[in-house]
């Protein structure tokens, strides 16, 4: 294991930000950090980085104890979600500047900076200003200026939540291919699932200084375990277990019997295929052409329901169909949001 947080705990006062927090990250891994706003994953990127300190748990990197080394002894590189590049410095100067207060000679910097800007694809911009420079550019003479060093960790907080859909797009893939290309580990901190389904090789989905699940983009996606990871991966159709005894008995056979708590059959809308059938029991409240999908609503006996489908369709609204489920592509999900609607 690289780098290793274990039991990680931080209060601010009465408030717990960070409750027993324990992930993971080998070399060379891209692992995002998932959750809603206020769930503690700055405050886990900057213990990590040593910003802030542990109340309790330990950290370590291949094997050693780094909780009480000072930040800058660490040897990380971050980026954070707003320009944090130095304004009164030119671009040059800011990509170097790790390696100047490192001692390094004037003639190395100047051609590591060469390499970095043509890296990030910006090779003419060493001598201009921040402020010269879009928000997009920003960010990637800050992913620059933060991998200048060869950083022993990457540590990104929402680097792209500034930016606006297109640029945040080809910034996701440029970072993505400079991370590949260099192998450094690296954490990743956002809200946006997609965004982390696009990068992570490990998603770790956390919820009120909690870890809720770690696993593959596929397993977070495909396998949710919670009804909060099924909620915030989009997953669309969460429903009772009486209706699927009712409806669809061969469902209930993966639901999990240990445990006293409630379970819900968790469904991708792209998972449900629908008939058109006189005798079916389901029937299209709505139809939504959306491009490269059509969303459908249905009233049915597992009650309303969102289903996607690709390519044409020759459905009409107020149609009566039937419902195709594989017993597979369901993920029965335990409810950590109890008491709050279906
Ligand atoms: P996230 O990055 O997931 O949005 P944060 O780690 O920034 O969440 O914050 C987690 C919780 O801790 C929030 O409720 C926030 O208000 C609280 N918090 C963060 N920093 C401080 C601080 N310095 N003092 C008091 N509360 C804080
Ligand atoms: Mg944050």
């Amino acid at each position: 294991m690289y780098l290793k947080v274990d039991k990680a705990t931080k209060k601010y006062g009465a408030f717990t930000a960070l409750d027993g927090v324990s992930i993971e990250l080998e070399k060379g891994e891209f692992v995002c950090l998932l959750g809603p706003s206020g769930c503690g994953k700055t405050t886990l990127l900057r213990i990590i980085a040593g910003l802030t300190g542990i109340d309790a748990g330990s950290l370590l990197l291949e094997g050693q104890d780094i909780s009480k080394v000072p930040a800058r002894q660490r040897d990380f590189g971050i980026v954070f979600q707003s320009y944090s590049l130095f304004p009164n410095m030119t671009v040059a100067q800011n990509i170097g500047y790790g390696l100047k207060i490192r001692g390094v000679s004037e003639a190395t910097i100047a051609s590591r900076v060469t390499d970095l800007l043509e890296m990030v694809h910006l090779p003419n911009v060493g001598q201009k200003y921040p402020g010269q420079l879009s928000g997009g550019q920003q960010q990637r003479i800050a992913l620059a200026r933060a991998i200048a060093v060869d950083p022993r960790v990457l540590l990104l907080d929402e680097p792209l939540s500034a930016l606006d859909a297109k640029v945040r797009g080809s910034l996701r893939d440029e970072i993505k291919q400079v991370q590949r290309s260099l192998g450094i580990p690296t954490l990743m901190v956002t809200h946006d699932q997609e965004e982390a389904i696009a990068l992570a090789d490990k998603i770790i989905c956390m919820n009120h200084g909690v870890v809720v699940q770690a696993g593959t983009p596929e397993e977070l996606y495909h396998k949710p375990k919670t009804r909060f990871v099924a909620d915030f991966m989009g997953a669309g159709n969460l429903i009772e277990p009486c209706r699927v005894q009712d409806v669809m008995p061969e469902l209930l056979a993966d639901m999990p019997t240990t445990g006293n708590g409630r379970y819900f059959a968790s469904l991708r809308p792209e998972k449900i295929s629908v008939k058109s059938d006189q005798q079916g029991t389901s029937t299209i409240r709505s139809i939504s052409f959306l491009g490269n999908l059509t969303r459908l609503k249905l009233e049915s006996p597992l009650g309303d329901l969102v289903v996607e489908t690709h390519g044409e369709s020759e459905l009409t609204e107020g149609q009566a169909v039937a419902l195709e489920i594989a017993p597979s592509s369901v993920a029965w999900v335990a409810d950590d949001m109890e008491g709050e609607a279906v």
